[in-house]
């Protein structure tokens, strides 16, 4: 490889290969980029050259290295899309050259069903085998006591809510992708989205939140929005002592109403902030994977945002809390 003078060939090599191919100077900066590249990155020749990968990727995974043998990236764009594309750079003695694989169907489809399954079936096996243990043990003990049995019944409905939910956010997870989400727009007080979140939450959760909302109003898909509040103070309740409140607090301005998930617990750390609104995508630390999930919450809760032509800011700092601050605008969103 080190004898191809490739900035020279790049166009031809270019042409020929039908990957959309990029040319990266030693300092990563881009030197090539093909017309086929430019297709598969949503991003144009003029707006990809003298530009760094970073400045035209959200994300690159792992950042480039120095392999002399080909490395898979996964790569994130940078528009509302967040599409992961699959890359390969290979170091050569120009710089990099890196080859964006157009992703078949096929593929693609394959990558969505093995990050589902490695996403849920943590959190599809554990309430499956609570609710089957306990159901052993009711089967094994007839005798036991009513306030026993009482115990049982309550924790294996407990665990078929949990699946249920999973199946649920598995659902609108499919759902939020596709156009048109909000099935209707009325003026709701956040007062009774508030209520609806409770009881989605269930009482002993729900008594860890309090409120601050009376008086405001929102336009909305009332079931949307509930669903995606409810992901928002779960996460605050979830990533915090089990002592600790949630708060919701709301703001109304003259273009937009903000609405406040406030929690004082583990905080997220400013390297994962740029991610945490990606599907599938959890922390890696050991307080978090004591909790379960799936990584979708706030990737529903955002598109639902911003179906309403709204969106999602996060504020947060580790070991002291996080807040999470809806906006949803005071007129109709058109998507
Ligand atoms: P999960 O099902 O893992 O909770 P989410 O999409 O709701 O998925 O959140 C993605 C990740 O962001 C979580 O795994 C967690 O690491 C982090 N996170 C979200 N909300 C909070 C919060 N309020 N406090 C701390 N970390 C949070």
């Amino acid at each position: 490889m080190s004898h191809v003078r490739v900035e020279g060939d790049f166009e031809a090599i270019a042409a020929f290969v039908t990957d959309g191919l990029a040319l990266l100077t030693p300092g990563g900066i881009v030197a090539g980029w093909s017309a086929a590249a430019a297709e598969v990155t949503g991003i144009g020749r003029l707006d990809a050259m003298g530009r760094s990968l970073d400045e035209l990727f959200a994300r690159i995974d792992p950042p480039l290295g120095f392999a002399l043998v080909p490395e898979d990236l996964l790569i994130v764009t940078n528009d509302e899309s967040r599409r992961t594309l699959h890359a390969s750079a290979l170091t050569i003695d120009d710089g990099w050259l890196i080859s964006f694989g157009r992703q078949n169907t096929y593929g693609a489809i394959e990558q969505l069903k093995n990050e589902i399954v490695t996403a849920v079936s943590h959190e599809l096996k554990t309430p499956i085998a609570t609710i089957k243990a306990f159901s052993q043990t009711m089967r094994a003990n007839p005798d036991a006591t009513s306030v026993d049995r009482a115990e049982f019944l309550t924790t294996i409905e407990e665990q078929a809510d949990h699946l249920a939910r999973v199946v649920d956010d598995l659902l609108a997870a499919g759902r939020v992708d596709a156009e048109h989400l909000l099935n209707e727009r009325a003026l709701v007080p956040l007062r009774e989205i508030v209520a609806d979140v409770k009881e989605y939450l269930g009482p002993t959760q729900a008594a860890r939140v309090e409120s601050d909302v009376d008086g405001i109003e929102v336009s909305c898909d009332r079931q949307l929005l509930s669903h995606a509040l409810a992901h928002l103070v779960e996460n605050g309740l979830k990533y915090s002592a089990d002592s600790a409140p949630v708060t919701i607090r709301a703001e109304g301005h003259d273009d937009e109403t903000k609405i406040f998930v406030e929690d004082r617990g583990i905080g997220i750390g400013a390297d994962h902030l740029p991610y945490i609104f990606e599907r599938f995508y959890r922390v890696e630390s050991h307080l978090v994977s004591a909790t379960g999930g799936t990584g979708l919450g706030l990737y529903i809760a955002q598109s639902v945002a911003r179906a309403h032509g709204g969106g999602i800011d996060v504020d947060s700092k580790l070991h002291a809390g996080t807040t999470m601050t809806m906006r949803l605008p005071k007129r109709d969103a058109t998507r």
